[in-house]
Parts: structure tokens; C-alpha cells; sequence
């Protein structure tokens, strides 16, 4: 069993999600860490729902406390990591560029990984916001991040974005709500 909650990030309102397992708690997305980086022992790993600024701004931070925190993605997000003007914030104030290359797991479509403590996280690619976005399948859950945000249409308009690929990615992921009797956790 896990525990889902999360905090609302001062940037863009984005959501980090904290998942805590028996033993470890591990995170989707990362963006302010400072109402939670004291009570965790210790946060496992970060998966990322994709690679915008406002979902990954966090990461140096946590990792200069968690040294050990892998980062699960795929090609795209990790090239957007790693180029603040792929991952948007070189339009902001602070350009971000992740600094941690070999705590960078690579997944593919379909992929299932166990995080901690015997629990699995199936990563599903529903690009259409961006190349980089994954939601995430982990347990009762659904981590939907910019691919579906209920009451809100899908942003389509930045470098990455496909109006037709974001409507399929929101039929697959609907048809996954319905047929597992999941609750969805957006990005925003
Ligand atoms: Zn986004």
C-alpha cells in the first residue's frame, strides 16, 4: 500500500507528489522541496511526468541533499535536463540545468520498474504537451502530469507539443481510468 499527497509548488502551481512506501518515499516531479526535505529520511527516487521547468526545477536541490535519488525518464526529458532551453527555463529567471547525468534512468514505453519495497511504477508514454511525457501507473493511481488535467485543455502550442498525438494520449489515458477504476493525479 502507499500514501499519495502532495505540495503545491510557488512556481506555475505545479505539483510535486509524494509516494510514500513502507520504507522510503520516493516523489513525481520535483519542484520546491523545503516543506518536506526535513521530515523524509530518505527519498529514493523522482519520476518525472515530463521535462518543463516548472516539474524538474527542484532536482539539484533534492539531489544535493540525496545524493543517491535517481531520476526516471525517458530520451527526451533527459535531453531536456540537461538544456534550459529545451526544458523552457532559459525564459525565466533562472536558467536550469540538471547537473546529475549518471542518476538519469532511461525507460521505455510500457516499462514496469519496481521503485521500493516491492512497489512497481508502469511507465506509459502519452506524448502531446511534450516527447518527454510519461504518466505514471502505480497502484490505484494514475500520475497524468501535463497529458490530462481534468477541466483543462491540453496545452499543445510549446516546441514538442502534437494537438493529435495529445488527443490520443487522452483517449488512452481515460480508457485506463475507466477500465482500472483509477484516480488521476495531474500535474497542475
Ligand atoms: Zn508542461
Amino acid at each position: 500500500m502507499i500514501n499519495v499527497s502532495f505540495v503545491v509548488n510557488s512556481f506555475f502551481s505545479s505539483r510535486t507528489y509524494l509516494i510514500e512506501a513502507q520504507k522510503s518515499i520516493f516523489l513525481i516531479d520535483c519542484g520546491d522541496i523545503e516543506s518536506f526535505c526535513d521530515m523524509a529520511d530518505s527519498i529514493s527516487a523522482v519520476l518525472l511526468t515530463h521535462s518543463h521547468f516548472d516539474h524538474i526545477y527542484g532536482l539539484n536541490d533534492l539531489l544535493h541533499i540525496w545524493p543517491d535519488v535517481k531520476v526516471f525518464t525517458n530520451d527526451y526529458g533527459r535531453q531536456m535536463l540537461l538544456n534550459p532551453q529545451k526544458n523552457m527555463s532559459t525564459y525565466h529567471d533562472k536558467p536550469f540545468t540538471f547537473l546529475h547525468h549518471d542518476n538519469i534512468v532511461i525507460v521505455e514505453d510500457g516499462e514496469e520498474l519496481e521503485i521500493t519495497d516491492g512497489i512497481t511504477a508502469k511507465a506509459i508514454f502519452t506524448p502531446g504537451h511534450n516527447q518527454s511525457c510519461i504518466t505514471w501507473h502505480i497502484d490505484d493511481y494514475l500520475f497524468t502530469g501535463d497529458a490530462l488535467i481534468p477541466g483543462l485543455k491540453t496545452v499543445t502550442k510549446l516546441p514538442g507539443g502534437d494537438k493529435d498525438k495529445a488527443r490520443e494520449s487522452e483517449l488512452k489515458i481515460n480508457k485506463l481510468l475507466s477500465e482500472f477504476n483509477l484516480k488521476i493525479c495531474p500535474g497542475h
